[in-house]
């Protein structure tokens, strides 16, 4: 797979990492159904706006575009998404994409405009538009666009190479087409063809690069190799702000670093731009995020609690329950990725299984199969990132809990209350349960 990676021009908002996670959910699911999955994505380290982002900051547009790929990688580790195979940077590819300009320039999809930029001409390939289903038949012939980015209504033939003016400043290569730097489009039909092959199976992004970005690709692409370029195109929808997209040029966006600065946990973060179903868009509150964080909660607490049960046996109920929620969750992940559905079951047998717990009525090797089962759906989903450290207390916090224990078989429950607050407020939640007392830290 395929997936276009983050333009390296500034940190990653949450909206991309909509993108990102949800692609990794699609290539965990893809592993947990046994494929084995190659995954490709780029760095878009030059274009329109790297350039002008290096040329603001007036530093070379390596170390500029440098500092944010290591942030990039930095919040994707934070957010649990597992890395791709390759990464593949623009940059380190333009021998690479000179050679499919040259192939479509010799086979007539492409040719060179008056300005020296080598357009493709979008007539000569008829199937242009069929990703984005727009019409071309009634475009003015040989229009052209320089800029990567454009709406629709201004399709036209699209720059594959730009030749170097001013504005590009020190940012050109030296080749046989001229000198100038790539588009942005073809940066991606070289390194995917480059990575996977001439065809290959899924490529995703948001629906913001369906048009004119993915079209273009198959474009370039098809037209340079007469094969299908992708079997399967995946493309998540928008998370919104009040209705509207999440952009850096609405400025109405946050950064994984803003949420991280409010003390926001990364996993609710997570666990909150993965679970609608990725066709849908949705909007960013912090009443989400909560509700979020409280969902990883309750599915890590299932998992505490079930390391520590060693009831008597919840008989033939267990295997139901287990048989149940595998199928329910497998059968709506295969179908379109429809993680909310799936959630839903995980959190109806989260239940049952906490109050079969609450009675006592799960042995220790009942637990064992449904938390490797628990285990195997958070590989999946990745949002509980903690379940298997063992945490340690502090010495302080231990004598606490030990007086307060000494106070409960006393029956002096205004002692042993106090002492619970007293350790809420060291950040300890003690709880009380059939197998004894519990305790866990609290997250900032
Ligand atoms: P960019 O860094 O702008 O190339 O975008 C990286 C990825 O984020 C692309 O797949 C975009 O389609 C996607 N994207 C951008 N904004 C949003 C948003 N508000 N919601 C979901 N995905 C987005
Ligand atoms: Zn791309």
């Amino acid at each position: 797979m395929y997936t276009c990676g983050p333009t390296v021009y500034d940190y990653a908002h949450i909206g991309n990492f909509r993108a990102f996670i949800f692609e990794d959910l699609l290539k965990r699911w893809l592993k947990h159904r046994g494929f084995k999955v190659t995954h490709v994505m780029n760095l878009t380290d030059v274009d329109d706006k790297t350039i002008k982002g290096s040329q603001s900051q007036h530093i070379p547009l390596k170390q500029y575009t440098d500092f944010y790929a290591k942030a990039f990688f930095e919040d994707a580790a934070a957010l649990n998404i597992e890395p791709a195979d390759v990464y593949p940077r623009a940059t380190e590819h333009v021998p690479e994409m000179v050679i499919l300009i040259e192939t479509l320039v010799a086979k007539g999809f492409a040719y060179k405009g008056d300005d020296g930029s080598i357009y493709f001409a979008i007539n000569k390939f008829p199937e242009y538009g069929k990703l984005s289903k727009i019409q071309v038949h009634d475009l003015k012939a040989g229009a052209r666009v320089r800029v990567d980015e454009y709406a629709k209504e201004e399709a036209q033939d699209f720059a594959l190479w730009k030749a170097w003016t001013p504005e590009d400043g020190d940012v050109y290569w030296e080749t046989e087409l001229a000198k100038g730097r790539p588009g942005w489009h073809i940066e991606c039909s070289a390194m995917s063809m480059k990575y996977l092959g001439e065809t290959f199976d899924i490529h995703c992004g948001g629906v913001d690069n369906m048009f004119p970005h993915h079209e273009n690709e198959i474009a370039q692409s098809e037209a340079a190799t007469g094969k299908p370029f992708v079997r399967y195109w995946l493309h998540n929808e928008h998370l919104l702000v009040e209705g509207k997209k999440m952009a850096k040029r609405f400025g109405n966006y946050y950064t994984f670093r803003d949420l991280q600065k409010k003390g926001c946990d990364p996993m609710a973060i997570r666990y909150l731009l993965l679970s609608t179903h990725y066709r849908q868009q949705f909007n960013f509150t912090f009443e989400g995020l909560e509700a979020a964080k409280s969902a990883v909660e309750r599915l890590s607490n299932v998992m505490r609690r079930l390391q520590d049960a060693n009831g008597k046996s919840g008989g033939e109920k267990i295997g139901q329950l287990i048989n149940n929620v595998e199928k329910c969750f497998g059968d709506a992940m295969d179908d379109d990725l429809n993680v909310s559905v799936a959630l839903a079951s995980l959190f109806d047998f989260v239940r049952d299984v906490n109050n079969l717990l609450d009675t006592n009525a799960i042995s220790k090797k009942e637990a064992i199969q449904i938390l490797s089962l628990l285990t195997a759906f958070n590989e999946v989903l990745g949002v509980v990132a903690e379940v298997e450290k063992k945490e340690s207390l502090p010495k302080e916090a231990e004598e606490l809990i030990a007086k307060r224990e000494e106070a409960r078989k006393t029956k002096d429950w205004k002692t042993a209350d106090a002492l619970r607050q007293q350790l809420k407020a060291m950040g300890v939640i003690v709880e009380d349960t059939q197998q004894g007392v519990r305790w866990k830290i609290e997250k900032p």
